[in-house]
């Protein structure tokens, strides 16, 4: 009776953010009305097209993109292509995409995209139809001074080339590169933005453990990780995470899962990956679910997939010391509460994955210099961008004595609110 009487836990994303945003407002210095304004996007455009598929038929699809906040630059953010998207989901992930840029404090604004779809059911000429489409009735929308995607869920480098080049097709006489991020490299891309989410992720983990956040673990190499999701964010991650001594204890994907209390063999799993599509059924190690590797027995938990996968039903059996959010929106507020007062610390999104942004930023400046740094010089400076931000959060966190979500949210409503101030309001 008590259970059904207790309202439902919010699991819509963009008023998770909302919720977000204002339990940091109280902590922050900025007029009301320039704070107000940020807990709406600028500018939310829905478009519908048509497209022809490989059977002869034609399709009707539905994209979005959200501007949320250009104060600190143009904006910038991933596209999505699932069959989950809603405009509330592009709505939040343009909105942390505001407060993620402000937390690595580098000069953009935040945005986001989505097409509904299921990219497991499409050809490859059907999805290059279906982005070429998106982006040419985005029309003038996207630029490289104006908004600059990047790869997320179900797309990647042969996406972004797309990108450029539909665009490109349309801007002759300048350089468009700049006008999209996560590029492959032989077409303008950046060493070391394949593994940036992952390797800024990382970095978070290895300087939680330095200040002493991982009860019982002095080291990486003394580390058991979970993965939840093995794509760009969460394989990278655990590649990166073995390399480094840590344990892979477990991981799955949309398929499956495996576990390995000894610690999963990279190598092979990235090998069954290739081969059969999934982490799912690799010989010697056992089977979990997606719902039970969130509580599985580790020391660092990674999810890597999508939003609200650690709620207030299972907040409290979560077994890690550290919650590394590679994924964008995996926690919800209510479990946020229940993870803090158990003293589970919860590297915030919009620090945690902020290396993507950080490294296509990266990509953005020598494409506009026409040079390309190698990756030893990439990774040097994520490194150095990863560590400063993430003790300016702890440290409010500790001088606030609030949790690093709400500390890091205090660091980009500041960061955006004193631009926008510095600017004035307009006219
Ligand atoms: P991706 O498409 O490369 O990989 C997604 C992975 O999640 C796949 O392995 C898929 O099988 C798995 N997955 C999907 N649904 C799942 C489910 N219900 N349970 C478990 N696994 C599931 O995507 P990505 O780029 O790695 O993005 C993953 C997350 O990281 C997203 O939240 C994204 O917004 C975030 N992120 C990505 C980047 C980037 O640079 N790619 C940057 C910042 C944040």
């Amino acid at each position: 009776m008590a259970a059904r009487s207790r309202a439902a836990e919010e699991l819509n994303p963009f008023r998770i953010a909302q919720i977000q945003l204002d339990r940091a407002m109280p902590h922050v210095n900025g007029k009301a009305g320039v704070l107000a304004n940020m807990r709406h996007p600028e500018r939310v455009l829905k478009i519908q097209f048509p497209v022809s598929m490989d059977d002869g038929s034609i399709q009707i699809f539905t994209g979005f993109r959200v501007q949320h906040n250009g104060a600190r630059g143009p904006f910038k953010g991933g596209i999505r292509y699932h069959p989950g998207v809603t405009e509330d989901e592009v709505k939040a992930l343009a909105a942390w995409m505001t407060w993620k840029t402000a937390v690595m404090d580098i000069p953009f604004g935040g945005a986001k995209g989505g097409v509904i779809c299921d990219p497991k059911h499409l050809s490859t000429d059907e999805k290059r139809r279906i982005t070429r489409r998106y982006v040419a009735q985005l029309g003038g929308a996207l630029g490289p001074m104006v908004d600059i995607p990047a790869p997320d869920v179900y797309t990647d480098e042969t996406t972004m080339a797309w990108i450029f080049d539909t665009f490109d097709m349309t801007h002759k006489g300048q350089n468009n590169l700049p006008v999209v991020t996560g590029k492959p490299l032989a077409l303008g891309g950046s060493y070391g933005r394949a593994s940036a989410t992952a390797r800024g992720a990382l970095v978070c983990v290895e300087e939680a453990i330095g200040r002493g956040l991982v009860p019982g673990v002095k080291t990486l190499s003394e580390a058991r990780v979970a993965v939840q999701g093995f794509g760009n964010a969460g394989a990278h991650f655990a590649r990166l995470a073995a390399a480094g001594g840590a344990r892979i204890v477990a991981a799955t994907d949309s398929t499956g899962g495996v576990a390995a209390a000894k610690g999963l063999d990279l190598t092979r799993l990235d090998a069954h990956k290739a081969k059969t599509g999934s982490v799912g059924g690799l010989r010697g190690a056992g089977k979990i679910s997606n719902e039970e590797l969130l509580e599985c027995d580790c020391d660092v938990l990674v999810p890597a997939a999508l939003e609200n996968q650690i709620t207030r039903r299972n907040a409290a059996r979560v077994r890690a010391k550290l919650v590394a959010e590679a994924a964008n929106g995996p926690t919800t507020p209510e479990a946020d509460d229940i993870l803090h007062r158990r003293g589970v610390v919860v590297v915030p999104d919009i620090l945690c994955n902020g290396g993507g942004v950080t490294v296509s930023y990266y990509e953005w400046v020598q494409n506009l210099q026409d040079e390309q740094w190698d990756e030893a010089t990439v990774n040097a400076k994520l490194r150095r961008k990863m560590v400063k931000s993430f003790h300016e959060v702890f440290d409010i966190a500790a001088r606030l004595q609030v949790d690093p979500r709400i500390a890091a949210y205090v660091l980009a409503l500041e960061r955006v609110a004193a631009v926008t101030e510095l600017r004035g309001i307009w006219p």
